[in-house]
């Protein structure tokens, strides 16, 4: 006689830092958690590394702070934005002071990912979740009747059947297509990232060269006069630039980067430290961010262009929304599609303007005059660059930016 299968509160798919942070939370509430990933941790992962200031707090919260210091993140004050033009403008997240005049955060960390998601699957475990690595989901079943989920994997490991699944499967997810929730994007970009030591006068601030459409980011990974490890993600328009990178993204990316006007004489004694991840098709929209018993979170739930580097922010701030939600769903015994909209309501709430500033953001981007142009603003009128960085480093809110004063500087 077989025995029932085990059935779980929630089922997560992918044990990023969407997927974890919600392990953590809704396991230490006591819920029965089963964690997923097709990976085995540690493991690379193609981003920039950087995490918004406003990430600290949160990762603290989850009890992984002190395990990421000890790897010897670097640790930036702020960031340059170069423009096409070669000029550049500096803002930095000090210069931000709440009431009493004390800075808000005096840095935004640069970890890898290949640490930062270790810490948290980790976490995850040590919290109570089952952690299920190389476990890959090819199929979602749903029971109208017992309204559970069945995750179905590639291979011959064992199905998970769950009271509620958290989507956490990134940018690309299985179940946010399996249930036509997401939507393709026009916006078609690849990047193309690397980790490279040698680059000339690195400093305490992160930087980001704008020219010719595309753009590229550097952010040091280790404490500042220690080592010169850095991350460099470059992202470039697919249609232009697909062919050219084809089966060659390592060189396709070290002659990019002598396209950067202020880039070109810092590069001639690099070398490679870790070689060149690619992805693509960076932008995905989300129809809706829940169905009869699935929540998407993280990624999953959109991604728009990694310019402003808060995919991580997000996915922390979005897991602990969709798990308060996820939590209210299990103890009242109702997962329907009904209960769980209000994680759609309270997702765009939190995060709607931030959308809108990286869609202006990304305008710049494609118009190399008006990037020269807002440049020459902020260089004039440096707490513009102050206010921006805070608003991308998540500790203010993005109306310090949409209101009518701040465009208006903007532009004249
Ligand atoms: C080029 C680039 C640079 C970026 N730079 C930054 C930056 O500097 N700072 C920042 O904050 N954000 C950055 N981001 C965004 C950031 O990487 C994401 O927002 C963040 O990783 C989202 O976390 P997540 O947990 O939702 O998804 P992910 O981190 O993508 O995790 C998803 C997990 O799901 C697993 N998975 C997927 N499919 C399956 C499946 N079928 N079965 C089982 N497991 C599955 C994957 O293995 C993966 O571990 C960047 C993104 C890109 C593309």
């Amino acid at each position: 006689m077989s025995s029932a299968p085990e059935i779980y509160d929630v089922a997560i798919v992918g044990a990023g830092p969407a997927g974890s942070a919600s392990a953590i939370h809704l396991a230490r509430a006591g819920w029965r958690v089963a964690l997923v990933d097709r990976g085995t941790f540690p493991r690379h992962k193609p981003c920039a590394e950087y995490l918004s200031p406003a990430a600290e707090p949160l990762l603290r919260d989850l009890g992984v702070l002190d395990q990421i210091a000890a790897t010897r993140p670097g640790r930036l004050k702020g960031f340059r934005i170069y423009a096409p033009d070669g000029t550049y403008f500096q803002g930095d997240f000090a210069a931000t002071k709440d009431t009493a005049g004390a800075s808000l955060f005096e840095t935004g960390l640069s970890v890898t990912r290949y640490h930062l998601d270790h810490a948290l699957v980790q976490a995850a475990r040590a919290a109570g979740a089952e952690v299920r690595e190389g476990w890959r989901l090819a199929q979602l079943h749903y029971d109208a009747v017992t309204t559970q989920r069945t995750l179905v994997p590639v291979g011959d490991a064992a199905p998970i059947t769950a009271r509620l699944v958290l989507a956490a499967d990134g940018l690309h997810s299985t179940i946010a297509k399996r249930l036509g929730l997401q939507r393709e994007s026009r916006m078609r970009k690849i990047a193309l990232v690397a980790h490279l030591r040698g680059i000339a006068d690195l400093s305490e601030y992160g930087e980001m060269h704008v020219a010719g459409r595309r753009y590229v980011g550097l952010a040091p990974l280790e404490p500042h006069g220690t080592g010169d490890l850095c991350n460099v993600a470059l992202v470039v328009d697919e249609a232009r630039d697909a062919q050219a990178l084809a089966g060659r993204p390592q060189e396709f990316l070290l002659a990019a980067l002598a396209t950067f006007p202020k880039l070109k004489d810092r590069i001639a004694q690099v070398t490679v430290a870790r070689q060149t991840l690619a992805t693509s098709h960076l932008c995905v929209h989300a129809r809706r961010l829940s169905a009869a018993g699935v929540l998407l979170v993280g990624d999953a739930a959109g991604y728009y262009d990694p310019f402003t580097g808060e995919g991580i922010y997000r996915a922390l701030h979005g897991a602990q929304i969709a798990t308060t939600v996820a939590h209210a769903a299990l103890t009242a015994r109702d997962t329907s599609a009904a209960f769980l909209a209000r994680y759609d309501r309270r997702y765009h709430a939190a995060l709607r303007g931030k959308h809108q500033i990286e869609q202006i953001i990304q305008l710049a981007v494609q118009v190399p005059p008006l990037m020269n142009h807002i440049s020459a603003i902020m260089r004039r009128r440096k707490h513009m660059a102050d206010t921006i960085v805070a608003v991308t480093g998540d500790f203010r809110p993005p109306w310090a930016v949409l209101n009518p004063a701040y465009l208006l500087r903007l532009v004249m």
